[in-house]
């Protein structure tokens, strides 16, 4: 069976995580601290925070920026349901909106839905494909959306606009206009979980860019915020009589561990030069295996403006049905492919059904995810395994397809 997504776990993982077990710090140390260094050089972004999940980073910064009861935050219909989930963590209200075809939340539909409420929009770049970011910036800071924006706390007032949470977790390498995803926006969180481009096993990172503040400043205060509210974390109270601490704060628990950052240490070193002429190479081979067929929508990969960051290869079989699809990747399955569907979309799940969400409302996020089938890239897919991938994608499709026309 060929898997989805394993790791990317060598001898020279093994050797780093080893080493910081022998060296005796294994909680937030030297290498989470190396880590947010190199990940914002990598990226181009002001500050970097390290965390134990993107869902902590998304979460720690609705709660910093004072998002409450009655607020609303907009989001798109078509994501992981992280996004949404931290939203409700704050009380507020997730307003999704529908998305373009390249599966990115639509600016037109976030401008119509914004309301004096809207505190946080919160565009996901899917798949590794940036959202429009120029456009998402230039929105909020318009006279008439920053006339409407109510400043509720001391950080919405100092903003004085919307702020814009980009949900990074898959687009980490992926450029906009000569700048890299983390650098696009107010902020982007990353996720390093382990399906994700670059892993930690679990873990993520705020990449803070804000204009208007003191990203150093903020770095301080989140650090704070994500270890119980303490004063001082746990390696500079190893310093020589330096125990005493204070608790500012009822702070929350999400610090990124060493052990954790020492796998991401050898990642991120590679990720350039391996990873991602990998995952490149990947879904350029299934471009060409598919550009021919006249069922296939190939995804997004590079324009005159951007490149994805390659994490997904987001398959669509043009004009079928949810149900034709399921019966697709079955076939598929039964080859020993392991295919998937990114995502079913939120308003789908029983739980935000139960609060009155409806797919009906998100037309061209349904087709997207009806039409879906997101194929293996992982950097030790070997061409024969991807000439079976794609053999057995053609095979099943057009199987299907033409016992759909007798
Ligand atoms: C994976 C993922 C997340 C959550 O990341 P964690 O690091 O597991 O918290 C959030 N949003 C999207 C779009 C994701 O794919």
């Amino acid at each position: 069976m060929i898997p989805f997504s394993p790791p990317r776990i060598d001898q020279k993982i093994i050797d780093e995580v080893v080493d910081t077990l022998k060296s005796g710090w294994i909680t937030t140390g030297p290498k989470t601290k190396k880590f947010e260094r190199l990940l914002a050089e990598y990226c181009g972004n002001k500050r970097t925070i390290c965390l134990n999940s993107a869902t902590a980073g998304l979460e720690i910064m609705l709660i910093w920026f004072g998002v409450k009861e009655g607020d609303e935050v907009i989001l798109p219909s078509y994501t992981y349901s992280a996004t949404a989930n931290v939203i409700m963590h704050c009380g507020a209200k997730q307003v999704f909106v529908d998305v373009k075809s390249d599966f990115n939340i639509d600016p037109e539909k976030v401008r119509a839905a914004i309301t004096p409420n809207t505190k946080v929009i919160m565009p996901v770049d899917f798949g590794g494909w940036p959202c429009d970011y120029v456009a998402l910036n230039k929105l909020v800071r318009e006279p008439e959306v920053k006339r409407m924006f109510k400043a509720a706390s001391t950080e919405q007032e100092n903003l004085g606009r919307i702020l814009i949470l980009a949900d990074a977790a898959h687009s980490l390498g992926a450029m906009q206009n000569g700048k890299k995803s983390g650098s696009l926006t107010d902020c982007s969180v990353f996720s390093f979980h382990a399906v994700k481009n670059l892993t930690t096993a679990e873990g993520g990172a705020v990449a803070l860019n804000f204009e208007h503040l003191d990203n150093d400043k903020l770095y301080d205060q989140l650090c704070v915020k994500t270890l119980h509210g303490q004063n001082k974390d746990a390696l500079a109270k190893t310093q020589k009589g330096n125990w005493k601490y204070d608790i500012v704060e009822a702070g929350y628990k999400m610090n990124m561990t060493d052990i954790l950052a020492a796998i991401g240490l050898v990642e991120l070193e590679r990720y350039d030069n391996e990873t991602l002429v990998k995952r490149k190479e990947i879904c350029l081979a299934y471009n060409k295996a598919f550009e021919s067929k006249p069922w296939a929508i190939l995804p997004e990969l590079k324009n005159e403006k951007q490149e994805t960051s390659y994490h997904l290869y987001p398959l669509r079989i043009a004009g079928i049905e949810e149900a034709t699809r399921d019966k697709i990747m079955q076939q598929i399955f039964e080859k020993e492919v392991s295919v998937n569907v990114h995502f079913i979309p939120v308003p789908m799940m029983s739980f935000y059904r139960s609060l009155g969400y409806s797919i009906d409302n998100y037309p061209v996020c349904y087709r997207n995810y009806a039409q879906e089938i997101s194929l293996p890239v992982f950097f030790d897919l070997t061409s024969e395994q991807i000439d079976e991938i794609t053999n057995s994608v053609i095979q099943s499709v057009e199987e299907e397809l033409y016992i759909r026309t007798q």
